[in-house]
């Protein structure tokens, strides 16, 4: 094992570093794991750029990167479901275990929730961290550890359909095809969902979502009517989806996503865009279109590794570019400027 342990670390806005830093030892509890790969997330380059997102604002320096997976270096005396040498995905959320929400289930809700990489809370980009093992999942053979990583997006893909209830047969809108769209279109796919139609700005995304398996892709711009979209979509899917997941933060795309969804059917918002939005909200309560918040995920992971270990999903094209960890700079210069036409930009820690 190494000595030292090379750490992404945010100081402040625009001022990332690469430090060593010494290697933890895994309380009780845990797992010391030798990190594989780690994605970068909108929300990683949001802090880099903004420093904050809503009230969660890097006041002290910040260990970098949650999309994680990682091989079992050591196991803490109490870890039973674990060895040595086990390589894992990472879900970088750790609730409480003893709140209201956590007893229900949706410990996403919990408020004392340990979060990778949302301030004050350090994430995973580096040589060595220790993390919960129950909150670590062991990867067949032959899931690679990026499909690892790619369990974290994947899970909010998962959740957001869980939340507007894709079943089979459903048919499903989705705006914005970034990273969330295309994983939430995946999942839609792999839960039963007979066609999905996929919305974004930039045609390459578009290109990527027909490639993955969306059935219809609409074009936009910025001064597209509104109506006119609604009716676009109406016309593709010659007929009204029951469900819509957006995930552009987009108030426009809210806006489309309530009005084209069928009554009776389900809106469910993944995107966060500015905090306060003008919805339709009249039409969407006189036609019983029930609009429901996703915050991360919950008891998703399990599911994500079975939707790729069975060959039912495959998430690795959306990987568009690679880095080492000591390129961690450059990765995210990449991330900043979606030069090349970036969508998952994957770092890779281990030599
Ligand atoms: P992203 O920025 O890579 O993707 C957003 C996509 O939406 C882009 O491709 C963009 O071109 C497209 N877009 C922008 N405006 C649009 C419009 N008016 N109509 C259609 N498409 C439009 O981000 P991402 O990583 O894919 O994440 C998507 C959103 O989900 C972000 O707002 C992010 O903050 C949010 N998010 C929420 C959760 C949650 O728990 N709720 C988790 C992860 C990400
Ligand atoms: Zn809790």
């Amino acid at each position: 094992m190494a000595s030292d342990n090379l750490t992404a670390v945010l100081y402040k806005v625009n001022d990332l570093r690469l430090e060593k830093r010494s290697i933890p030892e895994p309380e009780d509890h845990e797992v010391l794991l030798e990190m594989g790969s780690v994605g970068i997330c909108g929300s990683d380059v949001h802090y880099l750029v903004n420093g904050a997102i809503g009230d969660f604002v890097v006041r002290a320096p910040m260990v970098m990167g949650h999309e994680a997976s990682g091989t079992v270096a050591k196991v803490g005396k109490n870890v039973k479901n674990l060895k040595v040498g086990d390589r894992v995905a990472i879900e970088p959320g750790v609730p409480c275990k003893t709140c209201e929400y956590c007893k229900h289930g949706r410990y996403n809700l919990c408020a004392d929730i340990i979060f990778c990489a949302t301030p004050p809370c350090h994430g995973n980009l580096c040589q060595y961290y220790t993390h919960s093992a129950d909150f670590c999942y062991k990867l067949p053979d032959h899931v690679s550890m990026e499909e690892g990583a790619l369990l974290e997006p994947l899970s909010v893909g998962v959740h957001a359909c869980r939340r507007a209830d894709v079943k089979l047969g459903s048919t499903v809108l989705v705006t914005g095809a970034g990273p969330i769209g295309l994983v939430s279109m995946l999942s839609a796919k792999a839960m039963g969902a007979t066609k999905v139609i996929i919305t974004d700005l930039a045609q390459n995304r578009l290109d990527l979502a027909k490639d993955l398996g969306a059935d219809y892709t609409v074009l936009l711009n910025k001064d597209s009517n509104e109506k006119a979209i609604v009716e676009q979509v109406h016309q593709l899917l010659g007929k009204e989806p029951d469900k819509t997941i957006e995930c552009s933060g987009a108030e426009s795309s809210i806006r489309i996503a309530i009005q084209a969804t069928k009554s009776g059917g389900v809106v469910v918002v993944v995107g966060m865009g500015r905090p306060e939005a003008t919805v339709p909200l009249v039409n969407a309560l006189v036609r019983e279109v029930d609009i429901r918040g996703v915050f991360r995920y919950a008891n998703c992971y399990p599911l994500a590794l079975e939707m790729i270990a069975s060959g039912k999903v495959d998430v690795k094209k959306l990987i568009t570019h690679n880095y080492t960890l000591e390129e961690t700079l450059a990765a995210f210069e990449t991330a900043k400027t979606g030069a090349g036409g970036a969508v998952k930009i994957m770092i890779h820690c281990k030599k």
